[in-house]
């Protein structure tokens, strides 16, 4: 684990025992609310969520809620990252995974702490941009990250450990099926605006099993670039 942040740290350091305090409040939340995995949250214990939003929308960045971050996007509900990650390392830690839908960078950089490298793909480069400064700032040398749909994948890095969708399809895209190795797991939100829900696929070979799980609200996962 990775948990200095060089600047990053030290502009967290900046807002004092608050952040801290604040970060130990949202993991005691995530604990009642069924998060059990002590990896995760010892991450998002330790992780300066505020660094991922807008200066104006800080005081509210350890509130267990999704927050906008411009474009019509945003960050997940911490509740939804831990979950995500919880799923995604059950069975055993996967060196490579793949993440659609870099946003703010905040699950793109939990995982990071986590996993050996991560490739995460936005379709929205200003968004993309800001997520690698970030990502620099806080000295987070194993994300690497694309712009492109993320529906294609990414073929060349190919085939990955896991992979995790950060935005919401009626299905997963075929080329990401082909993208994960035997044995991999996929985790998804899937289903219609209003009733979406976290999905889990494990892939045996040819054979593919199915978990659908908790009801959740992301935005849509589109097509093209942003
Ligand atoms: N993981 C993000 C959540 C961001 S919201 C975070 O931790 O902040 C979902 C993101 O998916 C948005 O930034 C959106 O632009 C992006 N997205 C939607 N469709 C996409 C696609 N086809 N390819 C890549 N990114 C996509």
């Amino acid at each position: 684990m990775n948990s200095l942040f060089g600047a990053a740290a030290a502009s967290a350091r900046g807002h004092g025992m608050t952040s801290q305090r604040a970060r130990d409040r949202l993991v005691a939340t995530l604990r009642a609310e069924g998060i059990k995995d002590p990896r995760v949250l010892d991450v998002i214990r330790t992780m300066p969520r505020h660094l991922f939003i807008d200066e104006a929308l800080a005081s509210r960045a350890y509130e267990n809620t999704a927050l906008p971050i411009g474009l019509d996007q945003t960050i997940s509900q911490p509740w939804v990252v831990a979950r995500m990650t919880e799923l995604l390392i059950e069975r055993g830690v996967p060196k490579r995974v793949l993440e659609l839908g870099t946003g703010s960078g905040y699950q793109a950089a939990v995982l990071s702490e986590l996993v050996e490298t991560v490739y995460t793909v936005e379709r929205i480069e200003e968004l993309l941009r800001k997520a690698r400064r970030l990502f620099r700032t806080m000295k987070i040398e194993n994300i690497r990250s694309r712009h492109d749909d993320g529906n294609v994948g990414w073929p060349d890095e190919a085939p990955f450990d896991a992979i995790i969708l950060t935005a919401a399809g009626e299905s997963v895209p075929r080329a990401l099926c082909e993208q994960l190795a035997d044995g991999g797991v996929l985790v998804a939100p899937l289903g219609p605006t209003g009733s979406q829900r976290l999905t889990r696929f494990r892939r045996e070979g040819d054979a593919w099993h199915r978990e659908d799980l908790e009801a959740v609200s992301f935005v849509p996962l589109l097509g093209g670039l942003g």
